[in-house]
């Protein structure tokens, strides 16, 4: 038993150019935003891999938040996994200028001993065989999330088909959601994912907010209106982070628990485009979330019917 919530995927350093500015080497990856998001929730233990180009300390932040990092192996004269994108003037299209695997072209994720059996578990964006050999280490968790994308739908189907039958949670974008099922229609594409196996599916739809379909029902919720979008990379994940983060921490897995959960993630999103990589998660508090999370509140809530 562990309260801790289980996160393996990408750490990387990402070179980002958005129509407010640029970085070069930025922390980034699908772990690390989760992490930065789901660790203002709650503990959370990590798995990943780095090269020894790495700069540990900037990592700090996590410790200091009760991020458990002994699943973070650094490769001995290996390089971390780079990269690269550009944002068009709409930063709803982005172009990938570069993906360098590097140390997670082989990476073999191994839960360290000391981690005991986390009950929620997220398996962020990677081969769907990496996803597999994670469940493989755990012993029954009560809720596992899983994360993809349109590389994988493409080129590894079936893999990502079965290890999709053995989660409670699909978390993927409208795109994917398409693409996975052949539906245009996203409603039916949803139901689609839903049938493969899991209780619940999500569906980001970027700036046009989140559904959640399970058989007890649907729940929608609009993204927080931002003026102003530094960089949306890592949204996706810094969603699926707080969202779980907050889970993990109720452990309520009713539509309501989903619910509440999905507008903590929709707060933790909003954070991470007001500025590049991590920086705006490091600096939040719950205070901050709280606050979101009720102007979430006063958005999406509908008077009474008039007649
Ligand atoms: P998002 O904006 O939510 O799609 O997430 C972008 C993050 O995902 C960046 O920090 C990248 O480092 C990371 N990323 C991009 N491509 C991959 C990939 N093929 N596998 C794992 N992580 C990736």
């Amino acid at each position: 038993m562990s309260d801790s919530l289980l996160i393996v995927g990408s750490v990387a350093y990402d070179t980002v150019e958005t129509p407010n500015g640029a970085r070069m080497d930025a922390l980034g990856g699908s772990a690390t935003f989760a992490a930065a998001a789901a660790s203002l929730f709650t503990p959370v233990d990590l798995v990943g891999v780095v090269g020894d180009d790495f700069n540990v300390a900037d990592l700090d932040f996590m410790t200091a938040r009760g991020i458990n990092l002994a699943g973070l192996e650094v490769r001995k004269g290996g390089k971390t996994f780079r990269w690269s994108g550009v944002y068009e003037t709409d930063v709803n299209i982005r172009h990938t200028r570069s993906t360098d695997l590097n140390v997670f072209a082989d990476f073999n994720p191994t839960l360290p001993a000391s981690y005991g059996s986390d009950d929620v578990v997220f398996l962020g964006n990677m081969l769907p065989s990496l996803q597999q050999r994670v469940l493989e280490q755990t012993t029954n968790p009560l809720w596992i999330a899983l994360d993809t994308m349109d590389l994988w739908i493409n080129t590894t189907r079936d893999e990502l088909l079965d290890v999709m039958r053995e989660v409670q949670m699909i978390i993927i974008n409208d795109s994917e959601a398409r693409l996975l099922t052949g539906e245009s229609n996203l409603v039916r594409a949803a139901h689609r994912v839903l049938e493969l196996g899991p209780t619940a599916v999500v569906v980001k739809k970027g700036e046009h907010g989140v559904f959640l379909v399970m058989e007890e029902g649907y729940a929608a919720l609009p993204a927080l209106p931002l003026e102003n979008v530094v960089d949306p990379t890592g949204a996706g994940d810094a969603f699926a982070g707080g969202m779980l983060g907050a889970l993990n921490a109720t452990r309520d897995f009713s539509l309501d628990g989903l619910r509440r959960a999905m507008a903590y993630g929709t707060a933790t999103a909003s954070l991470t485009c007001e500025a590049f990589s991590v920086d705006a998660l490091k600096s939040a508090n719950r205070d901050e979330l709280n606050h979101r999370y009720n102007r979430l509140r006063k958005i999406a809530s509908l008077p009474p019917v008039s007649g």
